[in-house]
């Protein structure tokens, strides 16, 4: 078959003209499904995770379709009018299963054309071989998934086996020390969230520590620090966009110090406005980046879309960070998400800064067809060496397996598309498709 790419050129008073130029050879035939295999086939890194370990899931009250139900297909069960109270009960042992299945079910209804729902329908059919969610499978499902639980390996089956992740990253929390495949990353947000004495008083219980003095506070953060590195902490996370705006000054210590005595001297839950103590929570952001610059850690920073309901976007933009990416030369930053809805920003702080990563966690079950969009883009702006294309961002590990296969489906999708178009050649894309989904995760979190 002959195809023919067409170049526009333009002349320098602005006219254009086309011709019918053949930019690149013309892909051999069946590069499609060449393409796809090869994606479909790769081991990945999976950069983001928060999944539960399986044996504190077996027994437990959502031991049902809930399970499929209560991560991100809940936010849209609650943008589409369900209570959330109403939705908290379901997470219990109150209702049977089809008790749950009625209260739940005028609001799945609506939510699962969104692609968190479409995520739930993947997983349902692909793992338990069930086609749609409805009256007559909501029993069978949940059946399926107490035998799954049952086995006791089914966690390693699905991540491994079927979603061929070869390393997962588990932000903090649900531990599995002992699993070679997982390795963690920790927060230390906990340390900027400070807006009154008992904030800080928290944080001294926590790390057995007096603390009188912004001295001693930076002491136990050091502490906290140390404490994470013990337990060979791959990198430092920050989800800060859900609390407060991604602005983060180099405030001079003696200003983080008046606001930090000032907090000690009030009653102990007196909380300061948020522009009050701004100064303190900026200082010790950079703190926290100064320590990560020592330990040559990479930082992952939260930006776009925050899950729940009823958040500030713009809190999130991640072009706010830029003067960290300026003042941090040598600190790598990842940012997380896509940027979602900020993709044109997001990819431009990736070309403009050499110290500045991205990453699509999360990104296709918010959004495919953004996620399809902005890889175009990104891969157009942004060198491939810096693009990380996959993160489940999951509770459960039926969510992140069928989050791959949609991370999957368009990464194959843009690269074919990128090669049918004569953007690049067959044996690029499958290049471009190794760093992005494993290599390029392997090297900037040292994983062996
Ligand atoms: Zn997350």
């Amino acid at each position: 078959m002959k195809k023919a790419a067409f170049l526009i050129i333009f002349s320098s008073w602005g006219l254009a003209a086309v011709a019918q130029v053949q930019i690149r050879p013309l892909p051999e035939e069946g590069f499609e499904k060449r393409i796809r295999d090869f994606v479909y086939n790769l081991w990945i890194v999976d950069t983001h995770e928060h999944l539960m370990a399986e044996e504190n899931l077996d027994g437990s009250s959502m031991m049902d379709f809930m399970l499929l139900l209560h991560h991100y297909a809940d936010d849209d069960i609650k943008s589409a009018g369900m209570g959330k109270p109403e939705f908290a009960e379901l997470l219990t042992d109150k209702y049977t299963v089809a008790e749950k299945w009625q209260r739940v079910k005028p609001f799945w209804e609506n939510a699962k054309s969104t692609a968190y729902g479409r995520a739930v329908l993947l997983a349902i059919d692909k793992l338990f071989g069930i086609p749609d969610l409805n009256d007559e499978t909501v029993e069978k499902l949940s059946e399926k998934i107490r035998e799954a639980y049952g086995k006791g390996s089914w966690d390693d089956y699905v991540l491994h086996e079927r979603a061929l992740i070869r390393y997962a990253i588990l932000d903090v929390g649900k531990r599995r020390l002992d699993d070679p495949n997982f390795r963690y990353v920790e927060k230390f947000d906990n340390f900027i969230r400070v807006y009154s004495h008992a904030d800080i008083e928290k944080i001294a219980q926590n790390a057995d520590l007096t603390i009188a003095s912004l001295e001693d506070y930076e002491k136990a953060l050091e502490k906290a620090f140390d404490e994470a590195l013990a337990r060979h902490i791959v990198g430092v996370k920050s989800a800060l966009a859900y609390h407060r705006i991604l602005d983060y000054q180099d405030t001079p210590r003696p200003v983080a110090e008046k606001v930090f005595n000032d907090l000690m001297a009030a009653n102990s839950d007196d909380a300061f406005p948020f522009e009050e103590v701004k100064p303190l929570q900026d200082y010790i952001m950079h703190r926290i980046i100064r320590l990560a610059q020592k330990h040559d850690l990479p930082m992952q920073i939260h930006t776009g879309l925050q899950a729940g309901d009823g958040n500030i976007i713009r809190n999130s933009n991640p072009a706010l960070l830029a003067n960290l990416f300026m003042q941090y030369r040598d600190v790598k930053f990842i940012l997380f998400h896509g940027g979602y809805p900020y993709g044109g920003e997001f990819g431009t702080l990736a070309k403009n800064f050499r110290n500045v990563y991205i990453d699509l966690c999360w990104l296709y079950i918010i959004s495919p067809s953004y996620a399809g969009r902005y890889l175009h883009e990104w891969i157009e702006t942004v060198p491939a060496n810096k693009i990380m294309a996959f993160g489940g961002d999951f509770h459960n590990v039926e969510g992140a397996y069928a989050h791959s296969l949609m991370a999957r489906e368009v990464v194959a999708n843009v690269l074919i598309e990128k090669v049918r178009t004569g953007y690049m050649t067959e044996a690029e894309a499958k290049a471009v498709a190794q760093k992005i989904l494993y290599q390029n995760a392997k090297d900037l979190f040292g994983l062996e």
